[in-house]
């Protein structure tokens, strides 16, 4: 579907397109959540990871307002624009993420010039493993040193997200470009979305034996924009009825109150939120005490809260979290927005094999569409490859 490109025969893919040499090339991971669904914008807990699929860009600045896009990703053609008159709306397609990054910097008073970019990215697009963010995170990371902006990772963090909120108008928290930009090799990010706070987290499956499956049900999460805003409305509304400034501030013991005042579907949603939070801690706690191999419950207990009180799966990722189970992986669930993208099976290496066709012929049986499968491993945040 994507194409890899070793950075130099990018580089050189950029000289024959543009017909100069890229200042440099500079890449992002896409990330996978671990667990903490839906509680970065309730200001709680999230645990995702970096992986090792990545946006790759070569860049080179110009010195007029012109910008010239083309990703290697198939039918799209060179697209070209000016930075100037530029405000949230404008552009089309992908180009509204690099366009976006360039906006929000321009707001901040960074005089970002005109540039060439060619993108070439293997995060597969649309499967909730955040595509977007990978490609707004290494355009960010490569305008920020190229202009000598000087931000530093948390004012990267929220510069990519007033790109997604305002300019893209996708109504996304910071774990995204969290995990992006300051993931690490082995580790997961554990983030407080009130203050931005990260403690890496060692996740080392393979050590413990384990492999992380990702199956991508190929269901696109794209026409769940009003799922997700509705699910925002409802903890927006929770938040206020208990009296709190987010979700965050509600503890597990406050439940029971909390199911006097609020109607019924506002208290599942909130019930989820709140009990997510708990498990992040819960799963952080465990991999620190007991490894990798620990945590299995914590993930069928996230996707359960997900299906039954928060309603933001659907029946192909509860089939490919039911198949892996049975078949030997040790905690399954759905990862991201939900109504769609992808699922993750912690799965002992000797199962994987068994976990792959279980999950295939159950979506066969089903008529489902046949998934994609694969393994991703913890890797690097943001870098500069050349
Ligand atoms: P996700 O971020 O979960 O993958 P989104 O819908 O937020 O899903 O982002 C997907 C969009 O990102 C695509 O529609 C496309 O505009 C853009 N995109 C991602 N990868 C590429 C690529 N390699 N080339 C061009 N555009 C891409
Ligand atoms: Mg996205």
């Amino acid at each position: 579907m994507t194409t890899t490109t070793d950075t130099s025969a990018l580089a050189e893919r950029f000289q024959e397109t543009f017909g100069t040499a890229p200042d440099g090339v500079w890449q992002a991971p896409g990330r996978v959540n671990l667990i903490g669904e839906h509680t970065d914008y309730n200001e709680g807990f999230v645990l995702p990871f970096a992986i090792d699929k990545t946006a790759k860009v070569a860049l080179r600045l110009r010195n007029d307002a012109t910008v010239r896009l083309l990703s290697t990703f198939g039918g799209h053609g060179l697209v070209e624009t000016s930075l100037e008159g530029l405000e949230p709306g404008s552009g089309q397609g992908w180009s509204r993420y690099p366009l976006g990054v360039a906006w929000v910097l321009k707001e901040r008073g960074i005089t970002v010039p005109g540039f060439d970019l060619l993108l070439d990215s293997d995060v597969p697009l649309g499967a909730g493993l955040s595509s977007s963010h990978a490609i707004e995170c290494a355009v960010i990371t490569a305008l920020n040193e190229l202009t000598d902006a000087g931000l530093n990772a948390e004012e990267l963090v929220l510069e990519t997200q007033r790109a997604e909120n305002i300019f893209v108008g996708a109504p996304t928290g910071i774990m995204d470009q969290s995990a992006s930009l300051r993931g690490a090799k082995g580790h997961a990010v554990f983030l407080d979305c009130r203050d931005q706070h990260v403690d890496l987290v060692p996740f080392d499956a393979e050590s413990a034996g384990l492999v992380l499956l990702v199956i991508d049900t190929k269901v696109s999460h794209s026409h769940a924009d009003g799922g997700y805003a509705s699910r925002r409305a409802s903890c927006e509304l929770g938040a206020e009825v208990l009296g709190v400034t987010a979700l965050r501030d509600v503890g597990v013991e406050d439940l029971e109150e909390a199911s006097g005042v609020l109607d019924e579907t506002t208290l599942r949603r909130v019930r989820h939120v709140v009990t997510e939070n708990d498990r992040v801690l819960q799963t952080v706690e465990l991999l620190g005490s007991h490894g990798p191999a620990s945590i299995g419950l914590l993930l069928d207990a996230s996707h359960a809260s997900m299906r039954d009180d928060f309603e933001i799966s659907c029946p192909e990722l509860d089939l490919a979290v039911e198949a892996a189970k049975t078949h030997g992986a040790i905690g399954a669930r759905m990862t991201g927005g939900g109504f769609g993208g992808s699922a993750i099976a912690l799965t002992p290496v000797r199962q994987e094999q068994q976990v792959r066709d279980a999950v295939v012929r159950a979506f066969a049986q089903a008529g489902f569409t046949e998934p994609d499968i694969f393994t991703v491993t913890p890797a690097a945040g943001a870098l500069r490859l050349a």
